[in-house]
């Protein structure tokens, strides 16, 4: 959209910019950061035209516009908020507005309109409508410098130092409208001092000193680079002013969210693989002999597969090791496999199931402790830092869910709004009040939030960027309408399962094309689902998982049912993590539906209990127009029954099924036999809910 290129400016003998080259796209909110004197005035007033340029060229959206006046500027979709507010004391809060539009010639009308619009963005400035700008508070005069500004509705935005000697609480409201401002599509350039607020709030940065630019590139990556960030810090506690490009920059008047707001790093410290390899050989070793020494369960699987724990010398004698299944996991209710004595333990958490035949897992308190860490780990990949606020929504309780997302979210330092799933009134609410930065739930969760954020039109009144979720596949069509419908939040899908520890085990990286996953706290193995052989890296299998550290209850080769596959080589993250492909399905029959765990099993059940049905049916799975699942049943009747009978029985089925199973399906009644039969297992669930590709 803007284009400056070797722009030069001079304040009568002395050069004030050395050769700027700038680019903001369309959209975008780009920070431009530096200390008092660095230029950054200077370049603004010149984009606006009320300095004109020594040298260089400007142009906005491919036209050159180098030395056009500042009314013809504001014309072509340019607004200034300059430093210092520059609003007329004299005037009232209405003539201020009016004056932004003054070039635009705007009829009575236009202008009324659009200051109802300014006044519904600042209610504040409803309040003061009639009162003189000049007996406004500081931020109340940002705030009118804003409005006025963008009463000529300007497609590129120029805030000048718009916290500049601003009460920390008046700058988070600040910076909330320009968060909003920028959700609602208006590209900005952010000129700030306060570097890490600028940081936080942009999307791409340039850092200004002297004149010139010395460093570019993605926001969040200047913030969260640990050498930047402790130049801030060196910078801000004035030990060390100019120890970095950043303290070059003179940003000695940072202002930090939190005190402890260093970078933390979650990340492993292995460089290579074959690191990796050596700590994974370790861990296996580790964890083939506390297990056979800790739990009779497992010694007996290993004796009986003629294992003992000194024959583990490379990772490739993982092969040899028995599986696990959950079978091996609810024939020891309550607590099975257990490896540590009952004094060790520090808490237990339970998954889904059937009364009776949940699976309850032990944690030791160096579990929860690498749980935690790990999962501050998946918000770091997600790019989450102190300064952002993370609704959870779901589920607390004896789940894993809640738990791990709230312990890795005080971990990494940001603030956890912990809300559980449901209660989307109250969901709704915390988004606009509390500013939630990030929110975290099922993908049928983020859906329906999704829609109700559309349905109440407060897209652009919400600050969500990103949306962490897991436990459910989801289509690439789904991930866009739930991104869309947030005002363009990011997706991270998060992988787990309680028998693992719990969510957090691997997530989606910034590329979005595959999910890592922690190789130095378990290993994967993908197998064909059917002949249990190992295959080869990027051919779809089920995952199968060992740990490496884990104490209470170690996994050896547990089937987790899911299928993925292996990515091979390195991501374009950086990241050195091992990676796979997000979730495809599971192995076994279990359907999700609508967030409910289904077994084909119960359906079965169900509808041998009622007389005059054949024992032949197919679930068919699919998603409507609102990406909501259906469920469609086809139910033979049984041999001799007339078709005349078919609605008393859908009904009693629907009734049942409604009954037993808490979901609503659509029935269709077939003649005896017209179903397809199969000498092997028939094929019964059909799943069409996810057509589009998955990577
Ligand atoms: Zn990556």
């Amino acid at each position: 959209m803007l284009k400056i290129k070797n722009l030069t400016a001079h304040y009568g003998a002395a050069q004030a910019l050395f050769g700027i080259d700038l680019e903001i796209a369309q959209g975008e909110t780009v920070a431009l950061v530096g200390a008092n004197g660095a230029g950054k005035s200077t370049l603004l007033k010149c984009l606006m035209g009320l300095i004109k340029p020594s040298g260089g060229q400007i142009s906005l959206n491919g036209n050159d516009v180098t030395n056009t006046n500042p009314a013809r500027m504001v014309r072509l979709g340019l607004a200034l908020s300059p430093e210092g507010r520059e609003v007329f004391g004299h005037l009232s809060v209405q003539e201020n507005l009016l004056l932004g539009a003054i070039p635009l010639k705007l009829a009575k009308a236009e202008s009324t309109k659009r200051m109802e619009e300014i006044f519904s963005r600042f209610p504040k400035l409803l309040e003061r409508r009639e009162q003189l700008a000049g007996t406004l508070s500081g931020g109340e005069q940002q705030m009118l410098a804003m409005g006025r500004a963008l009463m000529a509705k300007p497609t590129l935005l120029l805030l000048d130092e718009p916290s500049l000697g601003l009460a920390p609480l008046i700058t988070d409201e600040i910076f909330a409208i320009i968060h909003q401002l920028a959700r609602s599509g208006t590209t900005i350039l952010l000129v700030e001092q306060n570097a890490a607020r600028a940081l936080s709030a942009s999307d791409n940065a340039y850092l200004l000193s002297n004149g010139k630019i010395i460093e570019q590139g993605k926001s969040s990556k200047l913030l969260n680079d640990p050498i930047l960030r402790s130049a801030f810090l060196g910078a801000a506690s004035d030990a060390n002013p100019a120890a970095s490009r950043l303290g070059a920059a003179g940003l000695t008047n940072i202002r930090l969210e939190k005190p402890d707001m260093q970078q933390q790093n979650f990340m492993p410290t292995f460089k290579t693989e074959a690191e990796l390899q050596a700590h994974q050989l370790t861990g296996l070793q580790w964890t083939v002999r506390h297990a056979y020494e800790g739990s009779s369960v497992y010694r007996q699987k290993l004796d009986a597969a003629g294992i003992n724990p000194d024959l583990i010398r490379s990772l490739d004698d993982l092969v040899k090791l028995p599986l696990t299944t959950t079978a091996d996991l609810r024939d020891g209710y309550p607590f099975p496999l257990r490896s540590v004595p009952f004094e060790q333990v520090v808490r237990v958490h339970a998954s889904s199931g059937t009364t009776g035949k949940r699976k309850v897992l032990c944690y030791t308190q160096k579990d929860l402790d690498d749980w935690t860490h790990f999962f501050a780990r998946c918000y770091q990949m997600a790019g989450v830092t102190p300064l952002d606020r993370v609704q959870i929504a779901v589920g607390y309780g004896v789940w894993t869910a809640g738990m791990g997302f709230q312990l890795g979210c005080e971990k990494i330092g940001a603030m956890a709004v912990p809300v559980g799933p449901g209660n989307i009134d109250m969901q709704i609410q915390f988004l606009l009040d509390f500013q939630s930065t990030v929110f975290c739930s099922t993908a049928s969760m983020a859906l329906l939030m999704a829609e109700e954020i559309h349905k109440r039109g407060v897209a652009d009144k919400i600050a969500v960027k990103k949306i962490i979720y897991g436990s459910e596949r989801s289509s690439r069509a789904m991930r866009q309408k739930i991104s869309d419908l947030f005002g363009g939040a990011e997706l991270f899908d998060i992988t787990g399962l309680t028998e693992l520890y719990g969510p957090g085990t691997g997530i989606e990286c910034s590329e979005h094309d595959c999910i890592h996953y922690w190789g130095d706290y378990y290993l994967v193995e993908i197998l064909d689902p059917e002949t249990l052989q190992p295959l080869p890296d990027g051919e779809w299998g089920e995952m199968v998982v060992t740990t490496l550290c884990k104490e209470a209850v170690p996994l050896i080769r547990y089937r987790t049912r899911d299928i993925t596959r292996i990515i091979p080589g390195l991501c374009h993250c950086g990241s050195i993590l091992p990676r796979h492909s997000r979730i495809k399905a599971r192995s076994d029959d279990t359907i999700k539906f609508r967030g409910v765990n289904i077994y084909p099993s119960s359906i079965d059940t169900i509808l041998s209990a009622v007389p005059g049905i054949g024992s032949e049916y197919q679930i068919h799975l699919s998603r409507d127009n609102a990406e909501r699942d259906q469920l469609r049943l086809i139910v033979e009747r049984a041999e001799g029954v007339e078709a005349k009978r078919s609605a008393e029985l859908s009904h009693e089925i629907s009734h049942q099924i409604k009954k037993q199973l808490l979901v609503s399906v659509e029935l269709e009644l077939v003649d005896y036999g017209s179903l397809p039969r199969s000498e092997k297992k028939s094929k019964r669930v059909f799943d069409d809910r996810f057509m589009d590709e998955i990577v």
